[in-house]
């Protein structure tokens, strides 16, 4: 998960957008609360309209997990889930926020969808989860102070929850050590996320252990050209030079699991201190 500036959403609404999404939210308010949710799902060429400006903004990648599937139909996520919450049986969904672009996450199947790993028997995958630290906290109408609320998912348009989630070498995801231990709130939402957007997903998790050993072996190049580069061989110079524009490349907001790859340099930049370069540039 990398940081999302949600003004490359509102700056890219496309013409016409806001009016169509006032329309749909006043339909919805204007129903009575057993029709809501159908005409909530009436309107959803609303949010569908919003796809590639969701898209376009995480390069394409899948805002939770950085994952780049080109055969998988990526949906629009409500963070705050439009029709029902899984936490609150009695909830009607946040149906208010259904037509609110700051409310929409662009998102793959695996994030999204509830589902059982067969190899696992782990359960992931988001749906209408929305946990909270505290239930009795939760909003249930528009009256209703979103900010009283405490979340339990990280969200990637806040700069600082993206920052809670760490990786290992072997492409596990887990809290960041800064985290302060497993009965720290900061962990708990770190845990939480990582089992809602079900990132440790084994397809997903061996193709960040796959970009960990590629990051490793080109660490490992880089500092054997730079010490030949140090002891003035200029022919090692060019080498050099590609490997750290190679290893610049994996953190670039274009790179599948960027995150990952940041978190791996972080890693081997004891042992390495040419990865101070690529971190420096
Ligand atoms: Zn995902």
């Amino acid at each position: 998960m990398r940081y999302i500036d949600p003004q490359l959403v509102s700056q890219n609404l496309p013409n016409g957008w806001d009016e169509q999404a006032q329309e749909a939210a006043n339909a919805v308010a204007a129903a009575q609360p057993q029709d809501r949710s159908a005409e909530v799902n009436r309107h959803g060429e609303v949010w569908k309209d919003l796809k590639d400006t969701l898209k376009r903004a995480s390069n394409d990648k899948c805002w939770y997990c950085e994952s780049i599937d080109i055969r998988s139909d990526n949906a629009v996520d409500h963070f705050r889930p439009k029709n029902a919450v899984a936490e609150c049986p009695a909830h009607e969904g946040y149906w208010w926020l259904a037509f609110d672009w700051e409310n929409y996450r662009f998102c793959c199947t695996f994030c999204n969808c509830r589902r059982v790993d067969q190899a696992t028997g782990q359960d992931g995958g988001k749906a209408d989860h929305f946990p909270l630290r505290d239930e009795n906290r939760r909003a249930h109408t528009p009256a209703d102070n979103l900010d009283d609320e405490e979340p339990m998912l990280l969200d990637p348009s806040v700069p600082a929850d993206t920052g809670f989630l760490w990786f290992d070498e072997n492409g596990q995801a887990v809290p960041h050590p800064i985290c302060n231990g497993p009965n720290s709130y900061p962990y708990k939402r770190t845990e939480a996320s990582i089992r809602f957007y079900h990132l440790n997903h084994p397809g997903v998790v061996d193709q960040r252990k796959a970009l960990c050993s590629q990051i490793r072996r080109r660490v490992q190049e880089a500092d054997h050209y730079f010490k030949k580069y140090s002891d003035n061989d200029g022919t090692a110079r060019a080498a050099f030079d590609d490997a750290i524009s190679d290893l610049k490349g994996k953190l670039a907001a274009t790179a599948p699991y960027s995150a990952t790859a940041r978190a791996m340099l972080m890693g081997l930049r004891g042992m390495h201190p040419v990865v101070e370069v690529i971190l420096n540039t």
